[in-house]
């Protein structure tokens, strides 16, 4: 059954008005949803009482509760794992930037578009768990409201970015995705900027071409790990139906089109992608491409052959890139003890416990 969160505008305005009630009520409706992160209908108190009534029956709020919460100790980074109304496990991960150190006062939410993953990637808890189910777009916008309202009801900041960076492959499941992005993009929706959204995808290449074509100007993220196909398919064992040079093809044709720069994403490992000439090789691939690459110094998984580099070796690995002209920073460390990176918590590998188990939606 679909929930109120999976309607756009104007099929919730269709739902309204088959229930005899005018057409504006869906914006009403909308509003309380996605501008102030309404728990149910009952708080709807400008929409009548038999319409809510209706509502509530025919389109419930998305069942989702948050099983437990890890806090860094600066209080910056929250993660929770989040059960779906049939059992499944998601997370999704809040990270405020300290305005001492980012201007802007950032406030992001981090959200799964898939239950677990059937990508593979060796190094990813979510990878290792497999595939479970695509969510809905309701269970994607669940996510963001759950730390928005939180927000909120603190008086803390409100959310200006959302990455789509947790479990699974948001391009295979581009339907769901697209349809969330719309809502927390549009003006009777959560109304934020598409370019404060990021969709990051593991080289999809149909994706990449669909972002490419959308007006809608939603940043692109690509996880590319390694400079040579070879290596790639290690890492990624279902990396062989897009061959990293189409890849590559396929962002430049997305920088054409779109004016718009890629994030790369380059999970740095040591000993298997992290040497001088691997980082020489990269730049080499990204030659003429607008870009900015992330480096990511891997968190720890179950693969206890998949270690952290050095410091020092990263920053060589960073200029190495800088030398050659290639944008570049290594990720500051957010929720690294918490265990962010994706599936961790849900694996059960938390190094903290977890401190919270509070229903809500
Ligand atoms: N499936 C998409 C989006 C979700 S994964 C993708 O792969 O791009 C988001 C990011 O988390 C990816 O860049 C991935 O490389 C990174 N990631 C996964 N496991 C990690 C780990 N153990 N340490 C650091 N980053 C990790
Ligand atoms: Fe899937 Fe991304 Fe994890 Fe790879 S890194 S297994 S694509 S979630």
């Amino acid at each position: 059954m679909s929930t109120l969160y999976d309607l756009s505008l104007t099929e919730l305005e269709e739902r309204v008005e088959a229930l005899g009630a005018p057409r504006y009520r869906a914006r009403q409706v909308r509003a309380w949803a996605f501008r102030r992160f309404a728990r149910s209908y009952e708080e709807m108190s400008n929409v009548p009482a038999p319409l809510r009534r209706r509502l509530a029956e025919e389109l419930p709020f998305p069942e989702t509760r948050v099983d437990a919460e890890t806090r860094s100790e600066d209080g910056l980074t929250c993660k929770r794992l989040i059960r779906l109304a049939d059992g499944k496990l998601i997370e999704a991960v809040l990270m405020l930037y300290d305005p001492r150190s980012d201007s802007r006062g950032r406030a992001t939410v981090c959200v799964s578009s898939q239950a677990g993953c059937a990508m593979g990637c060796v190094f990813c808890a979510t990878g290792q768990g497999g595939f479970e189910r695509n969510l809905t777009a309701g269970e994607i916008l669940a996510q963001v409201t759950g730390f928005a309202r939180e927000q909120a009801d603190a008086g803390k900041q409100p959310l200006t970015n959302v990455v789509f960076m947790g479990m699974g492959e948001p391009m295979a499941n581009w339907p769901a995705v697209w349809r969330a992005v719309e809502t927390l993009n549009a003006p009777d929706g959560a109304g934020m900027a598409a370019r404060h959204i990021t969709i990051s995808t593991v080289g999809l290449i149909p994706g990449i071409r669909r972002l490419a074509e959308e007006p809608l100007q939603v940043g692109l993220a690509v996880s590319l790990h390694a400079p040579d196909e070879g290596l790639r398919e290690r890492l990624i064992p279902t990396a062989h139906r897009y061959p990293l040079p189409a890849i590559i093809a396929a962002c430049r044709e997305y920088v054409a089109a779109t004016g718009r720069r890629v994030t790369f994403e380059y999970c740095l490992m040591a000993g298997v992608n992290d040497a001088p000439e691997q980082a020489r090789a990269l730049a080499a691939l990204l030659d003429g491409v607008l870009c900015h690459v992330n480096i990511i110094p891997v968190n720890p998984t179950p693969d206890a052959h998949i270690r952290r580099p050095s410091r020092a070796r990263t920053l060589a690995f960073q200029r190495e890139l800088t030398a050659r002209g290639v944008a570049c920073t290594v990720r500051v460390e957010k929720g690294a003890e918490i265990s962010a990176a994706c599936g961790q918590l849900r694996g059960g590998t938390a190094p903290l416990p977890v401190v919270q188990a509070s229903p809500s939606r």
